[in-house]
């Protein structure tokens, strides 16, 4: 029985895209002319973009493709051996394949036109905003990250290494010029419908420096434009008073990102964070934020699979399981919402092999832990969800577009889905 066949049946009560999308984001997919041609009229700011033009591959495939039937958004990551690929019919529509078998229409977000457009500084727009889905902007306050310079990196991370090399191509400078990043946003607010404005990049040893800097590059862009619904920030866990500062900067969320929970392992293979705070003092900080931002506006990311790395010290893959599930119900019950990325090892990351990460399964049987636990303690009403069943009436911290290789974003608004009237006509 095929992977995808044997995922279905095991996950049944699970949405069937939310399945696809889990077997699509980890073992990725096989480049096809079709979908080549694709990006050049498709979004494909990104990092994996970023990290193309670092190495000088070809141009890159759009960033994400979105399933037509309910906008399930899925990234895009190359791989040679992946059943999965896209291809475009004789009336120019698109769909994805597993093998022969034909799963759904899928749509890219359009190229936007400010990418061709510069800031006074003579730089392309591009350079200072990634886009991810039709309504989010992304932009660093911070482009490099201290731990990576002193080697105590995230033993994961592939975003430190990528900014890394930017700077060391002059791609990109440390800290870039904020005006020029207001500048960034102001040109592509003209056709975007902007919705949310996501400011995250690297760390530093000095989390008040961190944190100045983010309410500095957040003030500058504010005295542009006006707010959007909503400001997101991820950094590392920030002291109250450097939280409050940020809110009465505009922000209106925050991800401090634990991203591995065992407290053995924490240190390990966090050395930066667990020198610059520790894993006591950033579970305090947590809780500090949802005093200051509330619940349904604090969250924390974990990497799916990465405390089972197949290494001496690592964890089983059922004791992970039980590992982040311990971690999940910790912070769901202390007003904090966890999530997920799917682990991917790539070449720039030393040490591991692409076949490291655990498989599909792993990760799906996260993911309906996390959705049990968010519905029984009610916190997807804090999230915007008035019901299940339908997008969220705000984006935010459940915005379904926009977070990287994620897909738990996709259970509440995919179970027992509402289609309308206009939407269900359309399809028939
Ligand atoms: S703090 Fe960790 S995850 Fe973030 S950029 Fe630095 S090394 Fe990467």
């Amino acid at each position: 029985m095929r992977t995808l066949e044997r995922l279905l049946q095991r996950f049944a009560d699970t949405p069937r895209n939310i399945v696809i999308k889990a077997d699509v984001l980890t073992r990725g997919m096989r480049m096809t002319t079709g979908l080549e041609a694709a990006g050049a009229t498709a979004c494909t700011t990104g990092l994996s973009t970023k990290v193309a033009r670092s190495i000088n591959q070809s141009p890159p495939p759009p960033s994400q493709f979105h399933f037509r039937a309910d906008d399930t958004t899925v990234d895009i990551k190359p791989s040679d051996t992946s059943p999965y690929r896209i291809e475009c019919d004789d009336a120019g529509c698109h769909h994805l394949y597993s093998e022969k078998e034909a799963l759904g229409e899928v749509y890219f977000t359009p190229r936007p036109a400010y990418v061709d457009r510069q800031t006074s500084d003579g730089q392309g727009c591009d350079e200072y905003l990634t886009q991810r889905g039709p309504s989010c902007l992304w932009v660093e306050p911070i482009s490099f990250c201290a731990f990576v310079r002193k080697g105590e990196a995230c033993g994961y991370c592939l975003l430190g290494p990528a900014m890394q090399l930017r700077i060391r191509q002059k791609l990109a400078r440390p800290v870039p010029d904020y005006e020029m990043v207001a500048e960034a946003v102001d040109i592509a607010w003209e056709e975007l419908d902007l919705r949310e404005l996501k400011l995250s990049g690297g760390a530093l040893y000095d989390t008040h420096k961190e944190a100045r800097l983010h309410i500095e590059c957040l003030e500058t862009i504010l005295a542009r434009v006006s707010a959007p619904e909503e400001i997101t920030i991820f950094s590392q866990a920030l002291e109250k008073e450097d939280q409050k500062r940020l809110k009465d900067a505009g922000a209106t969320n925050v991800c401090f990102d634990l991203e591995v929970w065992n407290e053995t392992l924490w240190d390990r293979l966090l050395p930066g964070k667990a020198k610059a705070v520790s894993r006591k003092e950033w579970m305090k900080r947590l809780d500090d934020a949802v005093d200051v931002f509330g619940r349904g506006h604090v969250g924390s990311n974990f990497v799916s699979g990465f405390e089972c790395a197949p290494r001496p010290g690592f964890l089983s893959q059922q004791a992970a399981l039980e590992s982040y599930a311990e971690g999940f119900r910790e912070l769901i019950e202390r007003g904090i919402v966890p999530w997920f990325t799917i682990w991917n090892t790539h070449p720039l990351v030393g040490g591991f092999e692409e076949s490291d990460p655990p498989p599909t399964e792993f990760h799906l049987q996260l993911g309906a832990v996390i959705h049990e636990l968010l519905e029984k303690h009610g916190v997807y009403r804090d999230l915007g969800f008035s019901e299940l069943g339908v997008d969220p009436e705000t984006l935010g911290l459940y915005c379904y577009y926009c977070y990287t290789m994620q897909f738990t974003r996709d259970y509440p608004r995919l179970i027992d889905r509402k289609t309308s009237d206009a939407t269900a006509a359309a399809s028939s």
